[in-house]
């Protein structure tokens, strides 16, 4: 296992720089257009598919770089292009993640392809756990897996919400209860295929940021799905429940990992990754700009005022870098987050971007209010950071509970 290194190696610099090219050269040209349209840019999905960069293999590689630092690099990356189209591109990622997570080895290899489609023919993935009564509640899920044994095949209802993707997916990931006596113990996660009768698209919401980025309702009517499709298989799951009613009945033993968090520890860094990237355009934006811009007879960067935000900003993106780093180390090494390290990184990286992006409108002044300059829309892409994949309030309550193991609520 590699040791922790601030450094990128040679290999990944070729990456991030063939990356940053694609975000430089496709996605920064497009970004205001597919903000205003507010819908998934296919195109550009469609160029990123043809270049490697909309792929399994290149999340494969990035995912089992031994250092770690594939994923938060090449999120940084791409979210620094466009945090909407960005999300676009690696929305997939998260479903994706729920099945390696989740899933058996063959498993993994039917439905990952057919998450990302082909290069001429592709196709995006939505993994779906929020429900309108259940967000940071994850307990509250109410969306209801029932096993047809006559049949072998399991029944979906329920109504999901805030998927990235959802129904304009090939691939659905449903997270749903198996045994409400359980609460969250009692979720299993299911992969529904395309075109599978009954999935359907509910509202698609308008939104403040990362507009080109498609979120919507998905509604489950008797969803009858393969018994192969739960993830994980029925073994697996039956011997969970029986570990987790004895756990119930006895009060105590053996933790039991529930699906949906085994998705969100993982992609947690990755996130502050994504906050990251659009933190460090607002910044490089501001700093050009404050460089340029006189007023008084000199660059406006001269006046102490301007340059110590710059300053703070710079610093913080580094602080916020390294945390992510480090979580991403600790989460390829097998180290435990003892300390809820992975959350530390979300909740920093999020918060930083929002302060960021802010001080960069502030910085270009009215310019910085107008849709003319990017930072406008960077401002209102940073507000999701601190929402999405367990808000910042939710990553306070796990660091503060994983550091005093007290139930503090
Ligand atoms: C653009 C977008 C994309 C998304 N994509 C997906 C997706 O692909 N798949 C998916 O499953 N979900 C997705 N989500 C859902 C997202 O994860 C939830 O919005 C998030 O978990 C918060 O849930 P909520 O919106 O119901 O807010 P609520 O849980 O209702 O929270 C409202 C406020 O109360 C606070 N709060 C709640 N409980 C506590 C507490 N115990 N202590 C302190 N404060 C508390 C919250 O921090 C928040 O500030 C997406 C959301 C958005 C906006």
């Amino acid at each position: 296992m590699a040791e922790f290194t601030m450094e990128l190696n040679d290999d990944q610099k070729q990456v991030r720089d063939w990356i940053h090219g694609f975000a430089a050269d496709v996605m920064r040209p497009a970004a205001a257009e597919w903000d205003e349209r507010e819908e998934t840019p296919w195109p550009v999905i469609q160029e990123a598919a043809k270049v490697g960069i909309y792929s399994l293999d290149f999340y494969a590689q990035q995912f089992f770089d031994p250092t770690g630092l594939g994923i938060p690099m090449a999120m940084e990356e791409l979210f620094w292009g466009d945090a909407g189209i960005a999300l676009s591109i690696v929305g997939t990622g998260l479903a994706a993640i729920g099945v390696v997570a989740n899933g058996t080895e063959e498993q993994i290899g039917t439905w990952i392809p057919q998450m990302y489609g082909t290069p001429d023919d592709v196709k995006v993935a939505a993994f779906c756990s929020s429900e309108p009564d259940a967000g940071s509640d994850v307990g509250s899920m109410r969306t209801r897996a029932v096993y047809d044994q006559a049949k072998d095949e399991w029944v979906l209802n329920g109504t999901k919400t805030w998927a990235t993707n959802g129904g304009i997916a090939n691939v659905h990931i449903v997270v749903a209860v198996v045994d409400p006596e359980l609460g969250t113990k009692g979720h299993a996660s299911f992969i529904v295929p395309p075109g599978t009768p009954g999935l359907s698209q509910g509202q698609k919401f308008k939104k403040h940021g990362i507009r080109a980025s498609h979120t919507a309702e998905v509604v489950l009517e008797d969803v009858r799905i393969p018994g192969n499709c739960l993830l994980g298989g029925k073994e697996k799951l039956d011997e969970r429940l029986a570990r987790a009613r004895e756990r119930a009945r006895s009060g105590g033993g053996e933790r039991v990992k529930n699906a949906a968090m085994a998705t969100f520890e993982a992609s947690r860094p990755a996130v502050g990754a994504m906050a990251v990237g659009t933190a460090r355009a607002a910044y490089e934006v501001a700093l050009d700009y404050a460089k340029t811009r006189t007023q008084f007879g000199r660059p406006i960067i001269d006046n102490q005022g301007v340059a110590f935000q710059l300053a703070d900003m710079r610093t913080q993106i580094d602080a916020a870098r390294l945390l992510v780093w480090r979580a991403s180390w600790m989460a390829v090494a097998g180290r435990p987050f003892e300390s809820a390290e992975g959350s530390m990184s979300k909740l920093f990286a999020s918060e930083v971007a929002q302060k960021v992006t802010a001080q960069a409108v502030q910085i270009l002044g009215g310019n910085g209010f107008t849709r003319e300059y990017p930072v406008e829309r960077m401002h209102r892409d940073s507000a999701i950071y601190t929402i999405f994949e367990g808000t910042s309030e939710i990553q306070r309550l796990v660091i503060a509970r994983t550091i005093s193991g007290m139930p503090i609520r």
